[in-house]
Order: structure tokens, then C-alpha cells, then sequence
């Protein structure tokens, strides 16, 4: 391997580490508490994960932690009742519902319900909006984080050629709009790409937000490339024993590796950046809600 290994844990840990410290000055200066709303409906074992990491580090931050955990026949009424409570409750700065919803739910409706101050994951059409228009937003905090360990590395990002591939509404497009906002000359691949090797091979940043694992290998890295793998994929691993898995990004590692001159790992690369940004968000929201300065660092 000749890139330099991106330590996205490390780095959400300091991200934490920043956010504690505000926290613990806004408590002291102003006598404000920022709080988090999560809410959670049924039974999901991947999801019931990410709240209770969530809750923990929210509570290790010394921010508020509010948990709703719902059952998943809780209809769209309760639900939007609930969200209007958070909406109106001040000791709560920012609402995350956590997706995805049970069918009978319509996602759209109970994103537009949140109030777009309240919006720590970025994905209200008022955000979206904001964001595009290069206005001041919550971002999404899967790309956020990217962003963040991307300035960390570069300084200033500006008229670097940079790929996203991958064109979600929660990943690959906010993605893009904050490299844009960034200066970057930004292309959009897709699963309609036509040559997306050559494409990729013309990125001096590469972001693989895909869900497929190991797609992207080293031929089609540019040399001395920064490449941020957001994906995570479980995969059969029989070298490790029968049944056994193991997680792997949407980049083939080893190859890339040899390439690049950065690169994220999966695990410990985007993932802790993703909480530890939306602690951020809820610092950040917490501070406009109350009129005071944003902290440095922690937004786009
Ligand atoms: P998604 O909504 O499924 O979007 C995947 C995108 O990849 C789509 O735009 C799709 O193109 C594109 N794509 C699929 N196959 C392709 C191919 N063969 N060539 C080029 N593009 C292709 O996924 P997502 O929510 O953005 O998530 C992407 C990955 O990131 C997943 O592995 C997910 O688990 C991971 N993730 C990680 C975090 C984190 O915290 N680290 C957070 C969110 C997501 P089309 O639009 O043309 O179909």
C-alpha cells in the first residue's frame, strides 16, 4: 500500500471531542443545553444499533438525548403528531428520524414535517434547497463528514476535478453540491455512466457512494488520488470460518491502496464521521436557534 490511510475514526473522535468542549461552554456561558430527538419506529435490528450509538455519543457530547421509540404500527397521524412536539419543544434543537420507515408511512411527508432548523440530517426540501443555492443549511451528515476529511487533507479544495459516484439523495448529490460550494469541476456518475473507468481515472477526488461491493478497484484510481469510500457492504467471509462476514467498501482496498495517495478504510473511514456530524448539526442548530456564533470547523 503506498496511500496515506485516511483514520476517520480518529478524526470523528476529535470532531466529538470539539463538539464536547462547545457544548460545555455553551452550558457555561449561556446556560443552554443543545438536544437531540431521535425517533424510531419498530423493531429493526441495524436501526435499534444506530439509535443507541447515537443516544450514547449525544450523551457523551453533554447534549441532551431524547429517545421515542415507537412500534412500527404507529400510524402517520402519531408520528407527524409527535414530530409537531418536538417541533414546538425548545429544549430539543435538533429532530433525526431514523429511516427507513415502515411502508405504511409516506418518508416525504414525515421529512417535510420536521422543522428545517430542527433538520440535523439535511434532508428537508428546504435544506436541499438551501444547499444547492449555496445558502446557509443543515447538511446531510454522511457527506459532511466526506467534506470534512477531504479540507483536512487538501486545505483548500478548489479547481480539483472530483467524481462522486453514485447519485442518492442522502449520499451522492449533497456530496456533490458541497464539492461544488468547494470549487471543485464536479461529475455525477450513475449506473447509466458510460465509461465510468475513464471517468474515475480523471479524478483527483473520488467518492464511491454505490452499494456494491468492491466495484471501484485500482485501475480505475488516478494516480496519487484522495479516494473517500462511503460504502458498506457485508460479504461472506469463509476465511474467517463457516457463516462468517465481513465489511467492505464499494473500493477494492488493496488495489486502490496501491494507487491512491489517500484512501479511507471501511470500517473506521466515513462511518464515525456520519454520528460524529450530526452532533456537529445539533451544536450548529442549537447556536442559530439562540442567536449566537456558529463554532468553526464543524459545518460546510
Ligand atoms: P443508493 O441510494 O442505493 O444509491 C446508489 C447509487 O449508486 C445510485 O445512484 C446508483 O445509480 C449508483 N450505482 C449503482 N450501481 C452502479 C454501477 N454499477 N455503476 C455506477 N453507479 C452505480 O445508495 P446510498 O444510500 O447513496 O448508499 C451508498 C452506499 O453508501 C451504501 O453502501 C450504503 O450502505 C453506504 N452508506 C454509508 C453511510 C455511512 O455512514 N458510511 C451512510 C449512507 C450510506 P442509479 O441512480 O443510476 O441507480
Amino acid at each position: 500500500m503506498s496511500a496515506d490511510l485516511i483514520d476517520g475514526k480518529a478524526f470523528a473522535g476529535q470532531v466529538r471531542a470539539r463538539v464536547a468542549a462547545q457544548v460545555a461552554r455553551l452550558k457555561e456561558v449561556h446556560g443552554i443545553t443543545p438536544g437531540l430527538a431521535v425517533v424510531l419506529l419498530g423493531e429493526d435490528p441495524a436501526s435499534q444499533v444506530y439509535v443507541r450509538n447515537k443516544g450514547k455519543q449525544t450523551a457523551e457530547a453533554g447534549m441532551a438525548s431524547f429517545e421515542h421509540k415507537l412500534p412500527a404500527e404507529t400510524t402517520e397521524a402519531d408520528l407527524l403528531a409527535l414530530l409537531d412536539a418536538l417541533n414546538a419543544d425548545s429544549a430539543v434543537h435538533g429532530i433525526l428520524v431514523q429511516l427507513p420507515l415502515p411502508p405504511h408511512i409516506d418518508e416525504n411527508l414525515v421529512i417535510g414535517r420536521i422543522d428545517p432548523a430542527k433538520d440535523v440530517d439535511g434532508f428537508h426540501i428546504s435544506n436541499v434547497g438551501l444547499l444547492a443555492t449555496g445558502q446557509k443549511a443543515m447538511v446531510p451528515c454522511t457527506p459532511l463528514g466526506c467534506l470534512m476529511m477531504l479540507r483536512d487533507r487538501h486545505g483548500d479544495l478548489s479547481g480539483m476535478n472530483a467524481v462522486v459516484v453514485g447519485r442518492s439523495n442522502i449520499v451522492g448529490k449533497p456530496m456533490a453540491q458541497l464539492l461544488l460550494r468547494d470549487s471543485c469541476t464536479v461529475t455525477i456518475a450513475h449506473s447509466r455512466t458510460r465509461e465510468i473507468e475513464a471517468l474515475c481515472r480523471g479524478a483527483d477526488i473520488l467518492v464511491a457512494a454505490v452499494g456494491r461491493p468492491e466495484m471501484i478497484t485500482g485501475d480505475w484510481v488516478k494516480p496519487g488520488a484522495t479516494v473517500i469510500d462511503v460504502g458498506i457492504n457485508r460479504i461472506p467471509a469463509p476465511e474467517k470460518g463457516e457463516g462468517k462476514t465481513r465489511l467492505v467498501g464499494d473500493v477494492h482496498f488493496e488495489s486502490a491502496a496501491a494507487v491512491a495517495g489517500a484512501i479511507t478504510p471501511v470500517p473506521g473511514g466515513v462511518g464515525p464521521m456520519t454520528i460524529a456530524c450530526l452532533l456537529a448539526n445539533t451544536l450548529t442548530a442549537c447556536c442559530r436557534a439562540n442567536g449566537l456564533a456558529e463554532p468553526a470547523g464543524l459545518t460546510a
